[in-house]
């Protein structure tokens, strides 16, 4: 059985005291047995955020960092030092940052293999442009996104990543995938890691819908077969929000 796990991916949102604030505000309630409970904030609100969560069980993720371990390299962050602030997930290849910051599907496995010397767990993005959806071409660009991201790790390393599936276009539009469609495509995403690493870690590992996700559709979402979580933008950022999140997985 494998464990679902929702994530906020609050993007550049938030300050330290309001993270803070909003761990006080959800703690107790968007803790569910059964559930993990991720929140992915922006390095600034880590320190504060990992204090805030102690004694919880909501867990810490960053939404990027360097794959060296340290170097000329001006304004990055590597894993080392996440690992050093209790931080433990890490996404990896959000589409903004394909799109906006030139992460490739090479930056991608470099820092998803990176993220294992540091006991983090990535959250590997992967999903469709709109016009490549329209072209047809959905799981042909799902499946080189997660060959190109998984190259290199053991099996027991992938059976360990979190795949988020996010189709671009529904990313923060209010256009969600219907609930078959999200699982079709991670169907299909699984049985390319069962390619590649074989059945037992396909089954073990996770894989997220993402995409205009909110308290009014997540169980419809969770209700499928192959769909393990969700990585949430909007909708984790108001307390309630976030705790109904939770209570539907
Ligand atoms: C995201 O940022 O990964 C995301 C899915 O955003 P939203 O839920 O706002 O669509």
């Amino acid at each position: 059985m494998r464990t679902p796990i929702i994530a906020g991916n609050w993007k550049m949102f938030k300050t330290a005291a309001e993270a803070t604030a909003f761990v006080e505000a959800v703690k107790g309630k968007a803790e569910v047995g059964g559930v993990e409970s991720v929140i992915c904030a922006p390095f600034t609100a880590l320190p504060a955020l990992v204090e805030a969560v102690k004694g919880t069980t909501i867990r810490v993720g960053a939404q990027n960092f360097h794959w060296e371990e340290s170097g000329a390299f001006t304004g990055e962050i590597s894993g080392v030092m996440l690992q050093d602030l209790g931080v433990k997930y890490v996404i990896i290849g959000h589409s903004e940052r394909r799109a906006y910051f030139a992460e490739t599907d090479e930056t991608v496995n470099k820092k998803t293999k990176a993220a294992f010397q540091y006991d983090l767990i990535p959250i590997v993005c992967v999903g469709e442009k709109l016009e490549e959806r329209e072209a047809g071409r959905t799981k042909e660009v799902c499946k080189v996104q997660t060959d190109a991201a998984l190259e290199g790790l053991t099996a027991e390393q992938a059976a360990k990543v979190v795949i988020a599936y996010e189709p671009i276009w529904a990313i923060g539009t209010g256009k969600s995938s219907t609930a078959e469609d999200a699982n079709e495509v991670i169907g299909y995403i699984r049985e390319q890691v069962a390619a590649k690493f074989g059945d037992s870690t396909a089954q073990a590992v996770r894989i997220q819908y993402g995409g205009s996700v909110k308290p009014a559709n997540v169980k419809e979402f969770m209700s499928q077969s192959d769909i393990d979580g969700a990585l949430v933008g909007g909708a984790s950022l108001e307390p309630n929000s976030y705790i109904q999140l939770v209570e539907g997985a």
